[in-house]
């Protein structure tokens, strides 16, 4: 078999070929491929519990796999531990819980991987950060601390904080299923954004709109499978799967 790692596609962000992950005896991702070309948007939707998040984490190595593999950019994501590193300074994440360092200012969230990991200067850090903040359309909250945003600006500040580290693949896990039902729009509106500046995207949301608007494949997970994948006109009208149609009347 052609191995990816010694022939590496400079037009695919990610690869991922047969892949298993359990925990413990559970069978949590079965036999899972999956191909992202650069710049394409892929909506990752599934009942709770079919997986969605541990494919996501698998991809930054939050979760390792069992078998099979991942080539994210044209690294292999295996034990070597300067791999890893290297995925994720390129893979950027934003969680359900925007996870930002609430003793820090907003301004301090997005400065620190740059400093740290990509050893940019102070200054340079602080006028990227807030390109990125007006970019997500709050730099005035800049000095702000995170428990003094709305649940939309936290997430916001996320996302900036995400692109600050210049990442070349943005992995979404449900970022607007924790926030009050009127953020939700600032969120997804910012998401759009970076979508048509031609970000490679992998987003598990159930916003079927966006989806709409802006996948270029929605995949469907079933009990740690990929079950379907298909554009979303096809999806969202004509799936051929009973599984996927079951799904699809409970949440539209
Ligand atoms: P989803 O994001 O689609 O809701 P998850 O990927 O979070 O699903 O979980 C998939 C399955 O794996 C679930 O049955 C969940 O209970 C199980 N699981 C997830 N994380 C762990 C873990 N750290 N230890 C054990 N089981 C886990
Ligand atoms: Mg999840």
């Amino acid at each position: 078999m052609a191995t990816l790692a010694q022939s590496p596609n400079p037009d695919i962000a990610l690869r991922i070929e047969g892949m298993n992950k359990y925990f413990g005896n559970f069978h949590a991702l079965r036999n899972i491929d999956l191909t992202v070309t650069r710049g394409e948007k892929i909506v990752v939707c599934g009942p709770s519990g079919s997986g969605k998040s541990t494919m996501i984490r698998c991809i930054n190595r939050l979760e390792e796999h069992n078998s099979g593999r991942i080539v994210v950019l044209g690294t292999e994501l295996n034990d070597d531990v300067g791999n890893i590193d290297e995925i994720r300074r390129e893979v950027g994440m934003v969680f359900q819980h925007f996870n930002l360092f609430p003793h820090m200012s907003v301004l301090e969230n997005c400065v620190l991987a740059p400093m740290l990991v990509r050893k940019l200067p102070r200054q340079q850090a602080e006028e990227m950060a807030l390109r990125f903040l007006e970019k997500v359309r709050i730099p005035e909250q800049a000095s702000k601390y995170p428990g003094q945003l709305s649940g939309g600006q936290q997430q916001r500040v996320a996302i900036a904080r995400a692109l600050c580290m210049q990442p070349q693949i943005m992995l979404f896990d449900e970022p607007t299923s924790a926030l009050d039902p009127e953020m939700i729009s600032e969120v997804l509106d910012v998401m759009v954004t970076l979508a048509a500046d031609g970000m490679t995207m992998i987003c598990v949301t159930h916003e079927m709109g966006f989806a709409r608007r802006v996948a270029d494949r929605v995949i469907f997970m079933d009990r740690g499978e990929i079950i379907e994948e298909a554009p979303p006109e096809t999806f969202f009208t004509a799936s051929q799967n009973e599984r996927t149609r079951q799904f699809l009347s409970q949440i539209l």
